[in-house]
């Protein structure tokens, strides 16, 4: 079966064709560190491990790359530009990598939650100093950037001479400017449009790194070169983020590339489109910013009650992924409820009794399922053959239609393969402190029965047990209370 890509850079679907099968590079741009994840993290991430898993379940060895953006991320490209995790660090009087590693904690467990799996090298931009001053070397050796003050700037102008900057987003330099001019008018570049790859670090800047031009850090766009290179070497197969990435993060990732290498080193662009709330783009000055932990757990006044990990997940794949998602209440209960007919059907074909001859054929659910799968990712069109399934298993429960032992164990398989292995999704796991309250009740039933039986000796035994455990029982006339110690 053939993967069929849409590249952005020709904007047409291709026939994905690694460079050295069996094996495929994958670079996606992580988040950066500086706050919770929140629902704009959660559709890149499912997006791209989708494609993580299909292409796994095609035979190829992945390597993929996600990285951690902990240094570099300016707020805006202007000399005064303070880096957005230092700015949180001041704010919190912390250290700027506690912030980091608490956030990617953070990141790490509201993924791990979305069934999301970890990619095979999360590279932090902050480890990747020398990689970056290297690049940048090369780059002014070959002539595409120029120092000013203590810092290293990109020369769009001299590399538009040579090669296409823009060509990724198809924007013009005279479009750039337009945009850009507002922006900021700082002195130590030669054009508003020219981006930075190292600043100076300013005396209260606290993360620094030497360098050949100044006490610095590196530009924001920098650390993705310098990392997919690393690890991907000097062209890769796959690049993929989200639409908001490609001008200019991209665009100028190509720039550096090219400018370095004098080719480029991505085959394949792959931009997952935008999610709005309730149609207005998420924002925190718009107030409709919804962190995955709110969503989790409903404490948030958009949000009518708690959306389930997986149910957020489901949402995410019922749409194709360069469409927008918009998020609302409506659509996330309409999501739930697929998700648990879905679920329910699956637990169903454990109870469907086998017979003598099938009247269905189920050999194709997988086959059919990866085919969609395989034309761009469209996952839509995937859930869509499994809800057929789903009216299969149905009629098969109430003896409408019949099957095999085979056939069933068959059915089963693959309906497996496609719901866990491929789109990612699981039963969803009661919290663990609602499973023990219920074990600790039901033991207690169990010595409440023993009592008025006078069975003392087992009544005392699963109270001393409990309390080895931490579990400490009072006798009430009619029962028992217990708290843990
Ligand atoms: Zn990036």
């Amino acid at each position: 079966m053939i993967f069929k890509i849409f590249n952005t850079l020709s904007r047409t679907k291709e026939d994905f064709t690694p460079l050295a099968p069996p094996h495929v590079g994958l670079y996606v741009c992580g988040p950066t560190v500086y706050g919770d994840p929140h629902l704009g993290h959660a559709r890149p991430a499912v997006t791209y491990d989708l494609l993580f898993r299909l292409l796994m379940a095609l035979g190829y060895k992945v390597r993929y790359v996600r990285n951690i953006t902990d240094v570099g991320h300016l707020e805006h490209d202007s000399d005064d530009g303070e880096d957005k995790l230092q700015k949180k660090a001041r704010l919190e009087k912390l250290e700027p990598m506690e912030v980091a590693q608490y956030y990617t904690n953070r990141y790490r467990e509201a993924m791990n939650m979305l069934g999301v799996l970890p990619p095979s090298i999360e590279p932090q931009a902050s480890g990747h100093i020398i990689e970056q001053i290297e690049l940048i070397k090369e780059i002014l050796e070959a002539g595409y950037a120029y120092q000013s003050n203590g810092s290293v700037y990109f020369d769009v102008d001299r590399y538009n001479a040579d090669h296409c900057y823009g060509k990724l987003s198809g924007r013009s330099v005279e479009e750039m400017l337009s945009v850009t001019r507002q922006l900021d008018g700082s002195g130590d570049k030669r054009k508003s449009y020219d981006f930075a790859l190292w600043k100076k670090a300013s005396p209260e800047h606290i993360m620094r790194w030497p360098s050949p031009w100044s006490d610095g850090f590196p530009g924001w766009h920098l650390e993705c070169s310098a990392m997919s290179r690393k690890y991907l070497g000097d062209r890769f197969d796959i690049h993929g983020g989200g639409m908001d990435l490609m001008f200019p993060h991209h665009e100028c990732e190509i720039a550096q590339s090219t400018a370095s290498m004098g080719h480029e080193a991505v085959r394949y662009w792959m931009h997952n489109n935008m999610i709005t709330i309730d149609g207005r783009k998420m924002g925190k000055s718009l107030g409709n910013f919804i962190t995955l932990e709110e969503l989790f757990t409903g404490r948030n006044t958009l949000l009518e009650k708690a959306y389930s990990p997986m149910t957020i997940r489901f949402f995410i794949l019922q749409a194709h992924y360069r469409s927008t998602l918009d998020f609302s209440n409506e659509a996330l209960s309409a999501a739930e409820k697929g998700f648990e007919r879905l679920m329910a059907a699956f637990d169903m074909i454990d109870k469907i009794k086998p017979a003598e001859k099938s009247t269905v054929d189920v050999s194709a659910i997988k086959s059919q399922c990866m085919e969609a799968l395989c034309d761009d990712l469209n996952s839509p069109v995937a859930i869509a053959v499994l809800f057929e399934w789903v009216k299969v298993i149905n009629r098969l429960n109430d003896g409408a239609d019949t099957v095999t032992d085979g056939d069933l164990r068959s059915l089963s398989e693959q309906f497996r393969f496609v719901v866990c292995d491929l789109l990612g999704l699981s039963a969803e796991k009661r919290g663990d402190g609602e499973l023990t309250s219920g074990l600790i009740e039901m033991i207690l039933q169990v010595r409440q029965q023993a009592k008025e039986q006078k069975n003392w000796a087992v009544s005392d035994k699963i109270r001393d047990e409990l309390s080895r455990l931490g579990v400490v029982v009072k006798d009430r006339k009619d029962g028992a209370d217990w708290e843990l110690k």
